[in-house]
């Protein structure tokens, strides 16, 4: 890989990031006071960027590195994990295999991981588990490996769904426990998940806006007293969470934190 070190950046160096390009830079980076220019082959460059130096670096296989520095995640009973690393699930521990690929969701976003949390500290046994915005799956996944009856995941992504399924086969979830379904909260909610339309349970991890918008669904979708877990929430945008589920009537509502990203539950 051939690469241009340019003292300066961005900013400094603005006039002449056009004259890399034209160059025939294949790309611009900024980094420790440096623009890295990247190069097929080298070149002549003109009298304002001839202070910078050429170097031949190594190749970096991103994802490979990208995989080599993945983590298992512990999140309450569950750990998290790709497929490669399940030999590192301490024992005890109910083991969650997420393959780390298109669908947000590997346990490794805060909000994941504080979702996560909150279904293992419930009773979840036998329960059905409604998972909104369901992603790779691992909620709705954590919730049957956890214990639950019939758990659903819905995302208006169609891109995630067959994602989502694939994992909860790689988990050995039984046909039937986490089903997933491209969808969302409302009149297209697949109907033979739920006769009454009501879960025991329901988890969301979404963001502040569409939780103020969908409060009204999550207490039409929930058994008086379900537990609702919703995450995606900034933390400066819980007021906005707080005056919606206020609102719908939703009771013992409490906050955790993990840097900027808020967790709220509720009881409907
Ligand atoms: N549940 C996973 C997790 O906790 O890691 C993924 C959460 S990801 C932040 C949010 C997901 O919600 C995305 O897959 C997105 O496609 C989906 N989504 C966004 N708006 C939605 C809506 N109105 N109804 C259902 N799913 C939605």
């Amino acid at each position: 890989m051939l690469v241009y070190h340019l003292p300066g950046t961005f900013d400094t160096r603005e006039a002449h990031l056009d004259l890399l390009w034209e160059a025939g830079a294949t790309g611009l980076e900024e980094r420790a006071g440096l623009i890295r220019a990247y190069f097929d082959d080298r070149t002549d460059l003109p009298a304002p960027i001839q202070d910078g130096e050429w170097r031949q670096e190594a190749d970096q296989d991103w994802l490979a590195e990208f995989k080599a520095n993945l983590r298992p995640v512990t999140a309450g009973r569950v750990t998290i994990v790709p497929p490669w690393l399940t030999a590192e699930v301490p024992a005890g521990q109910v083991p969650l295999i997420i393959e780390p690929g298109m669908a947000f969701g590997t346990g490794h976003h805060a909000t994941t991981r504080m979702a996560v949390e909150a279904l293992s500290a419930l009773k979840l046994d036998g329960r059905t588990v409604l998972d909104v915005g369901t992603g790779s799956g691992v909620l709705a996944i954590a919730a049957a490996l956890l214990g639950s009856g019939a758990a659903l995941g819905v995302d208006i992504d169609p891109l995630t769904i067959p994602i989502a399924r694939e994992n909860a086969e790689i988990n050995g979830v039984p046909h039937g426990r986490a089903v997933f379904e491209e969808g969302t909260l409302g009149s297209d909610l697949p109907e033979h998940h739920a006769p009454e339309g009501t879960f025991d349970v329901l988890v969301a991890n979404l963001y502040a806006e569409l939780h103020d918008l969908l409060a009204g669904e999550y207490a039409a979708h929930l058994i008086p007293g379900g537990p609702l877990v919703l995450t995606g929430i900034l933390t400066s945008k819980l007021p906005l969470v707080d005056a919606a589920l206020e609102r719908e009537g939703f009771t013992d509502v409490q906050v955790r934190q993990d840097g900027e990203w808020a967790l709220v539950t509720a009881n409907a």
